[in-house]
């Protein structure tokens, strides 16, 4: 299968919901070639590789930044980035706001919230994100536009726990929407599914779904 014909049948699969090429790891061509077939919207998840693809390939290429990011290294993507899917703290909130008022825009970020029972993945938890939210630091913040939440199931083949735990972060969702909603926050976006759970995170109302191996085939870490 091409990475053409990948995108056409998992586009298929997807009402509503924007599929993000998620291009980590992979070359130009392969991204490219991902362009030609109408793909707009892609995810990486380091700062370095990012920032040299985003500087060679087309310009309304929108990046997604998916992978723990740290504070030193928001100036780099400030200028260009998209959608920032992985904040998980508010140290990290504070310094996109800094650096996004350098270069004077607005930077939509969604929350990362910890939905997986693996101690490694990152996130905030329930509480923490209610906190977040209410604090007058946060009201404060001018460059900044909340969109939405993201999530990362456990690592497993047990689709009903992988479910359970999308239900988890839908909840968690709709909560913060009733609780926080106004005018000047708008949570809208689900950013939630991979390859290998994308299924069952529609069905759990993702509105955007971070896929892969799917398009590009495995990846090798060790080129
Ligand atoms: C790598 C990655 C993905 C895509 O993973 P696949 O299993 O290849 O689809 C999605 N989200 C995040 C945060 C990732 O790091």
């Amino acid at each position: 299968m091409s990475i053409a014909s990948n995108i056409n049948e998992i586009k298929k699969k997807l009402p509503d919901c924007l599929l993000i090429a998620v291009s980590k790891t992979k070359p130009k061509e392969d991204l490219m070639e991902a362009y030609q077939a109408g793909q707009r919207a892609f995810g990486e998840n380091k700062v370095q590789e990012m920032t040299e693809k985003a500087e060679v390939l087309p310009n309304d290429i929108e990046w997604h930044m998916i992978g723990h990011l740290q504070r030193n290294k928001v100036k780099y993507i400030a200028p260009y980035v998209h959608l920032i899917h992985s904040v998980d703290s508010f140290k990290l909130l504070k310094e996109i706001n800094k650096q996004a008022n350098k270069v004077e825009r607005t930077i939509p970020v969604l929350l990362q919230i910890h939905i997986a029972e693996e101690e490694s993945k990152f996130g905030l938890d329930e509480n923490e994100l209610k906190e977040l939210l209410a604090s007058g630091e946060f009201k404060e913040m001018k460059h900044i536009e909340v969109r939405g939440l993201m999530g990362m199931a456990t690592f497993t083949e047990d689709k009903d726990k992988i479910r359970r735990e999308f239900k988890s972060l839908r909840n968690i969702f709709d909560n913060t929407r009733k609780q926080f909603n106004d005018e000047k926050l708008n949570l809208k976006e689900l950013s939630m599914g991979m390859s290998s759970d994308y299924e069952i995170a529609i069905e759990e109302g993702s509105t955007m779904v971070r896929v892969g191996s799917a398009i590009f085939g495995e990846r090798n870490y060790q080129k």
